[in-house]
C-alpha cells in the first residue's frame, strides 16, 4: 500500500493524553494535562445550557456569530486598547488548535521558513511542517528563558515567512519582556515576516503584571495574527472556542482555511463565550489572583519534597528540576515512576523540544483544587520517603 503522510505517520500520541490515559490507568492525581479541575462559572454555563435548548443550533455564520466577534473585538479595545472591525478583522474557531492550524495553513506555503521558540506547544511543528513550511528554532533556557537577541536575528533569513510565538508561554511560565517583543516586531519588519501570536494565556498573568499583545508594537498591526481560546480564560478547555484577530487581508485566507477544516464552531457554546468576554474587569483578575496562590501554594509544597520551582510569571504551569531527588536524570522516566508509583501524573518537559532536549525538567499543572494539590504533594511526599529509606 502507498505509505500515509509522513508527518502524521508513525508519531506519537500527545503527551497530555498520554499521561492523562496513565493518570487515569494509576488512579494518579492528574497534574499532568493542562485543565482545570472546576468548571468556569456558573452563569456562562447556564447561557450555554439555555442556548441550546432555545438555539441556535444550526450552522451559524462560517467567521463566528456576530455577537461573539463583537465581543471579541470589543476585548481587544478593553484590555490592549486596540481597534478592531468585528465584521473582517476577527474569526471563530474551534479551539485555539484549529486557529493555529488555519493560520498556517493560510499564511505558510512550501519553503517557507517559520521561526519558533523551543520549548515549542506540541502541534506548533506538526503544522508548520504539514504546510511544507521549514521550521527554524530558537531555544530559551531555564531558569529564565531569556530570548537570546543574537540567535533570534540569526534564525531569520529573506525566506522568513512568519513568527509563531506563545505569549504567556507553556511550558516555560514565561512573559516575553517588552524589549524581547520590540526586538520581534524589528525582525518581522525588517524581513517583511509576519507574526502567529498564541495568547491563549492572555489573562493568566501574575503579580500586577499586564499582558502587551505583540500585536499592539509599532508596525506590527498589519502583519499580526492574535490567537485567544474561551477554554483558558472561562476554564473550558472542552469546549473548544477559540478565535484569532488580524487585519483583514490575513484574516480572509484564514477564514478560508477554517471554511473547509470546520467550516464552524457550535453555536450555542459561541453565544455563551459572547457573554462570558462581557464580564466586568474583576472576573479576569480575580482568575489571575486564584490561580496566583495555587501556584504559591504548589510551589511550597512542590519545594518541600525537594524539587527545585523555576519561577512563574504566568500560564498554571510549574516546570521543575528534580536533580538529587532520587528520581534518575531522564524527564519521561520520571513522570513514568512517579504516576505508576507515586500516583502523580506530570508532563516531561522534553516533550515541547523537536530534538536533543533537555531532560531534567517535569511540567506540574496548578490549576487544581487546594486540597487536590495538597493530595498530590502528600503523595509526593510519600513516595520519596519511602523511596529514601529504601536507599538508606
Ligand atoms: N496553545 C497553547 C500554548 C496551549 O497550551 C493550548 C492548550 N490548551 C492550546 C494552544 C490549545 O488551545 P485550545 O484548547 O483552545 O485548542
Ligand atoms: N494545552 C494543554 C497543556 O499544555 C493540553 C491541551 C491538550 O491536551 N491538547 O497541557
Amino acid at each position: 500500500m502507498k505509505p500515509t503522510n509522513p508527518v502524521f505517520t508513525g508519531i506519537d500520541t500527545t503527551v497530555f493524553e498520554t499521561m492523562s490515559r496513565l493518570a487515569m490507568a494509576h488512579n494518579a492525581v492528574n497534574l499532568g494535562q493542562g485543565f482545570p479541575d472546576v468548571d468556569g462559572p456558573d452563569d456562562i454555563l447556564e447561557a450555554a445550557a439555555n442556548a441550546l435548548t432555545e438555539g441556535p443550533n444550526q450552522y451559524p455564520p462560517m467567521l463566528g456569530l456576530p455577537e461573539l466577534r463583537e465581543a471579541v473585538a470589543r476585548s481587544n479595545k478593553r484590555f490592549y486598547g486596540l481597534d478592531i472591525d468585528p465584521q473582517s478583522e476577527v474569526l471563530i474557531t474551534s479551539g485555539a488548535t484549529e486557529a493555529l492550524a488555519d493560520s498556517i495553513l493560510a499564511l505558510v506555503s512550501a519553503g517557507d521558513e517559520v521561526v519558533l521558540v523551543e520549548p515549542l506547544y506540541d502541534c506548533y511543528l506538526p503544522l508548520v511542517r504539514r504546510a511544507g513550511g521549514i521550521p527554524v528554532r530558537v531555544r530559551v533556557n531555564p531558569p529564565n528563558w531569556d530570548l537570546n537577541a543574537d540567535a533570534l536575528r540569526a534564525a531569520f533569513s529573506q525566506n522568513t515567512k512568519a513568527i509563531l510565538i506563545n505569549n504567556p508561554m507553556n511550558p516555560t511560565a514565561k512573559v516575553f519582556s517588552e524589549s524581547e517583543l520590540q526586538l520581534i516586531a524589528e525582525l518581522c519588519k525588517q524581513h517583511d515576516a509576519y507574526a502567529i501570536c498564541d495568547e491563549v494565556y492572555e489573562h493568566l498573568v501574575f503579580d500586577g503584571a499586564q499582558h502587551r499583545p505583540l500585536m499592539t508594537f509599532d508596525g506590527m498591526r498589519e502583519r499580526t495574527v492574535r490567537i485567544g481560546s474561551a477554554g483558558k480564560t472561562f476554564s473550558l478547555t472542552g469546549w473548544k472556542v477559540g478565535y484569532v484577530t488580524g487585519p483583514a487581508n490575513l484574516i480572509d485566507p484564514i477564514a478560508k482555511a477554517h471554511q473547509w477544516v470546520t467550516f464552524t464552531t457550535p453555536p450555542n457554546l459561541q453565544k455563551a463565550v459572547a457573554y462570558g468576554l462581557t464580564k466586568e474587569d474583576d472576573y479576569f483578575q480575580n482568575l489571575a489572583e486564584e490561580l496566583m496562590a495555587k501556584r504559591d501554594r504548589m510551589t511550597r509544597g512542590l519545594r518541600s519534597v525537594g524539587f527545585t520551582v523555576l519561577p512563574c510569571a504566568a500560564t498554571y504551569f510549574l516546570t521543575c528540576g528534580f536533580d538529587g531527588m532520587g528520581l534518575g536524570n531522564n524527564d519521561v522516566a520520571a513522570c513514568e515512576t512517579l504516576v505508576r508509583e507515586a500516583g502523580v501524573a506530570a508532563v516531561p518537559v522534553s516533550a515541547f523540544y523537536g530534538g536533543d532536549a533537555p531532560t531534567g525538567y517535569i511540567r506540574f499543572c496548578f490549576c487544581k483544587k487546594d486540597w487536590v494539590i495538597d493530595e498530590a504533594v502528600a503523595r509526593l511526599a510519600a513516595f520519596l520517603a519511602a523511596r529514601n529509606a529504601e536507599s538508606a
